[in-house]
């Protein structure tokens, strides 16, 4: 099965604590698609200026990610500059250039329709919505949103959320979108707003899951050294649908098996800056640490 994301296609400047990076490649798209792709056949929907380069296009297709969604606008490419303090579950964001995005309107290619599987990547909830129209018959929607649009644009927001199987979100969006602070309240306030399950990613303290039917609760992958945080919500976000797609199911052990490979995945994008680490990536490292993580969270009782 074939998984799609619709998203920002970016270049990234970033600084944490531990270096920096200038004008790398990011976006939500870029990050999910490069995740997706280790376990299913990834596209991108998505928007890029005339100024980005081919070799981030031919590293995306060289990772097994379609590129036949992704248009090229006159002007420059979406641009994002971001500082990480200390405790690298909080940056601020020091500039944001939409650029060909502001202008952006989704356009799926014919082909694309009969996607199975799709996430709605943070941006305008009447893109997200538009995207969510064309397609033919998707087994599994998911969608991400951020404090911007749950503020300026609540109604449309509402609109997508009635309609979509799965929010993937962080904590403190959780917690504005719900208006509670308590992150179990919060998600129980989300899932009253019409979809099925609520992944909360809550940075180096892992993931929730939250269903009417239950509750999953998974730890990070403990690592010694973090250089650059950006991009791991979108890479678990990736590996997850990714691993759904691949499995082709979304109940039971599946969805906490494809909850464990998107935390593992996420894993490696942090070990390096931008998006380097997962485009040297290959599965097998994938499925080692999956093992690993298996082990270090197993007990008896
Ligand atoms: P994450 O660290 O998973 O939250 O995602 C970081 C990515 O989000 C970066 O690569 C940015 O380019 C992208 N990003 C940051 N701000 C925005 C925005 N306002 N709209 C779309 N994408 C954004």
């Amino acid at each position: 099965m074939n998984v799609l994301v619709v998203g920002s296609m970016a270049f990234d400047s970033i600084e944490t604590p531990h270096g920096r990076a200038d004008r790398v490649l990011g976006g939500s798209a870029a990050y999910f698609a490069l995740a997706a792709a280790f376990f299913a056949p990834a596209r991108i929907v998505g928007v890029v200026g005339e100024d980005f380069p081919d070799e981030h296009l031919t590293a995306l297709s060289r990772s097994g990610v379609d590129l036949e969604g992704l248009q090229r606008a006159p002007g420059k490419t979406f641009y994002w500059h971001g500082r990480y303090h200390e405790d690298l579950n909080v940056r601020d964001t020091l500039e944001v250039q939409l650029n060909v995005l502001e202008e952006f309107v989704p356009r799926l290619p014919a082909g694309y329709e009969d996607t199975e599987y799709a996430f709605l990547g943070n941006m305008h909830p009447a893109a997200q919505l538009e995207v969510l129209s064309r397609l033919k018959q998707p087994r599994l929607v998911a969608l991400d949103t951020m404090d911007h649009w749950i503020h300026e644009t609540p109604e449309e927001l509402r609109k997508v959320l009635e309609r979509v199987e799965t929010v993937v979100i962080n904590d403190s969006e959780a917690r504005m979108l719900s208006g509670q602070q308590n992150i179990v309240r919060a998600a129980r306030a989300i899932l009253k707003m019409g979809p099925r399950a609520v992944l909360i990613k809550r940075g180096e303290y892992g993931v929730f899951q939250f269903s009417d039917a239950a509750t999953f609760v998974v730890p990070a992958y403990p690592l010694e050294e973090v250089l650059d945080p950006t991009g791991a919500g979108d890479s678990f976000a990736g590996g997850f649908m990714g691993c759904l797609a691949a499995a082709d199911a979304g109940s039971g052990d599946a969805l906490r098996r494809a909850i464990v490979y998107g935390n593992v995945t996420a894993s490696f994008t942090v070990e390096d800056f931008g998006p380097r680490r997962l485009i040297a990536l290959d599965r097998t490292e994938i499925d080692e640490r999956y093992r690993r993580f298996v082990d270090l969270t197993r007990f008896h009782d």
